[in-house]
């Protein structure tokens, strides 16, 4: 391994969207950048494509344990690799509405607005599409926001059955629009015949933030990347403005890096945890904290999977994931409050199925399971969650985190799934079964360390700067003011560009 110096230009902390995003815009900058990842390389073995090592077994997960509010362990579906997350995600590359940047008012609370306009993160969407070689087309989804795309190729193309679906909502009056997805079809299918989204990418044509960001950043030579290591607390300079150095475990030796600027990019739990846990004499709510608003407004979007079955017919779909909805997206009609997205989700089969089952209907046989996946479309309903400031990621004495999530806008999220059911029913499911997603899956979790123009109620500017700490940026799901309803990556992927442009005019790395 190449030694570890005392002194970078940046140090990047946390490799997923975030991070490896960000890093690939700095790379080219002149500035010696480190790296530092808790994961390592995902392991590539048949595992990967096997549902039951997946969801089942859950032999990707790290065994890490969180509480949840009521002090109960959990073990979360939150994953350590070098990409992070983005390993395991379902490849939409969606951008937030030109509304989600304003503050809307809703009968459950208020989406805030952000400190900048859709306008001003337009060309970094088109930057980040592309640099995420994201398929797609426009003209088809029913509030596309304004814009040039950087798509690189069209849509990945529905499956029979998908097709079919699509046909009968169009006839029906619907908008079915092609998912904008982050994956090279061909070479996913060439591995093997499954769907990519909660399967782990193992180079196989899922453009992660390994994949599509990292890989390439790793070829500039003043780019050093160091996994294994846990970053375990950030040092505040004497005066208490600045980020000094990072403090890291890596193969049982505690190191201490100095860092011109630190970027912290560890998704929005450990983001938060890690800078609680950064607290010292001067500082005892943790660093960029002067708000006190580090780990508070813990988002996680309302989901729940819907299974739209017929009987009658076979789906013989692998991936299904191709199509999505936002009729209802801002409501039924002009002045009703918003609902959110519909998007399909990957095939599910009978073991996906057993993995997610109550445990008062465990008994269900593995057989049943099997006869509704092959005969069921399977749909992703989301919903908006609004920012709480007791919703929140805190630490115990022990160092474990907390995480104590209060859901909110649940009944915009019920309204959206009888439409979803609706919607069902009108492309010809007989029957629909549907389930929440589980809390302990924080898989769009974000806000905990937010952007915003008043430092006394938001840690960061709009540029992800800290107002306490100024040469210290939260570059990751944290950010994100308000969670709307769609899913985030691409927006981290763009802001993270936004950023990496800020810091490369602002900045001198000699
Ligand atoms: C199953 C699943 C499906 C999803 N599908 C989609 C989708 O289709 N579209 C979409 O937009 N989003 C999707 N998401 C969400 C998306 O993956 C996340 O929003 C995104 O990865 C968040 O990026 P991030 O940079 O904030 O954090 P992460 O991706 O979580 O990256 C954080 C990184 O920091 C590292 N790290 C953490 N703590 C430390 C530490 N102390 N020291 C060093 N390193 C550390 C982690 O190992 C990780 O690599 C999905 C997520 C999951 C789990």
């Amino acid at each position: 391994m190449e030694k570890i110096a005392a002194h970078y230009d940046i140090v990047i902390i946390g490799s997923g969207i975030g991070g490896a995003t960000i890093l690939n815009a700095l790379a080219g900058s002149g500035a010696r950048i480190l790296l530092l990842e808790r994961g390592e390389q995902l392991p590539d073995t048949s595992a990967a494509r096997d549902a039951d090592e997946v969801f089942v077994k859950q032999s990707f997960k790290s065994g890490e344990r969180w509480r949840n509010a009521d002090g109960e362990l959990f073990s979360p579906g939150n994953y350590y690799y070098l990409g992070g997350n983005s390993k395991f995600f379902g490849a939409v590359m969606l951008r937030y509405r030109e509304r989600d940047f304003q503050r809307i008012e809703l009968t459950a609370g208020t989406s805030p607005a952000w400190p900048f306009s859709y306008q001003e993160l337009a060309p970094f969407y088109q930057r980040a599409e592309t640099l995420y070689q994201v398929r797609g087309t426009v003209g088809e989804d029913s509030c596309d926001p304004s814009g040039e795309r950087g798509f690189v190729e069209p849509p990945v193309p529905d499956e029979p059955h998908i097709a079919h679906i699509r046909q009968r909502l169009l006839d029906k009056g619907y908008h079915p629009f092609s998912l904008p997805l982050a994956v090279d079809i061909r070479r996913w299918l060439a591995r093997s015949a499954t769907p990519w989204d909660g399967f782990p990418d193992t180079d196989s044509g899922k453009m992660d933030a390994q994949a599509a960001a990292l890989n390439p950043a790793l070829q500039s030579d003043n780019v050093q990347l160091v996994s294994a290591a846990k970053v375990t607390r950030l040092n505040a300079s004497e005066c208490g403005k600045h980020i000094q150095s990072v403090t890291f475990e890596h193969e049982g030796v505690v190191h201490s890096v100095a860092a011109s600027i630190v970027i912290l990019s560890a998704g929005a739990i450990n983001s938060a945890a890690l800078l609680l846990a950064s607290k010292c004499a001067r500082f005892p709510n943790g660093l960029a904290n002067s708000s006190d608003q580090v780990g508070r407004n813990f988002m996680n979007h309302n989901c729940s999977a819907l299974l739209a079955i017929n009987p009658f017919k076979r789906n013989r779909s692998v991936y299904q994931k191709t199509i999505a909805i936002n009729d209802l997206y801002f409501g039924e009609k002009q002045g009703s409050e918003p609902l959110g997205n519909i998007q399909l989700l990957g095939k599910l089969n009978g073991s996906i199925l057993q993995a997610g089952l109550p445990r008062h209907f465990r008994w269900v046989p593995k057989a049943v399971l099997n006869w509704l996946a092959n005969h069921s479309v399977d749909w992703y309903v989301m919903s908006e969650d609004l920012p709480d400031a007791n919703s929140r990621v805190t630490l115990d004495d022990d160092g474990i985190i907390r995480l104590s999530y209060k859901r909110s806008n649940y009944q915009a999220h019920r309204a959206l799934l009888q439409a979803a059911k609706k919607m069902a029913r009108a492309s010809g499911a007989l029957i629909t079964l549907s389930k929440p997603f589980d809390s302990s899956v924080p898989s769009h979790q974000c806000g905990t360390v937010r952007m915003g123009d008043d430092p006394l109620k938001a840690p960061l500017d709009s540029y992800c700067r800290s107002f306490d700490q100024c040469n210290l940026f939260v570059v990751d799901a944290s950010f994100l003011p308000n969670s709307a309803a769609v899913n985030p990556a691409l927006t981290i992927a763009a802001q993270a560009l936004r950023v990496a442009e800020h810091i490369k005019a602002t900045e001198k790395f000699t």
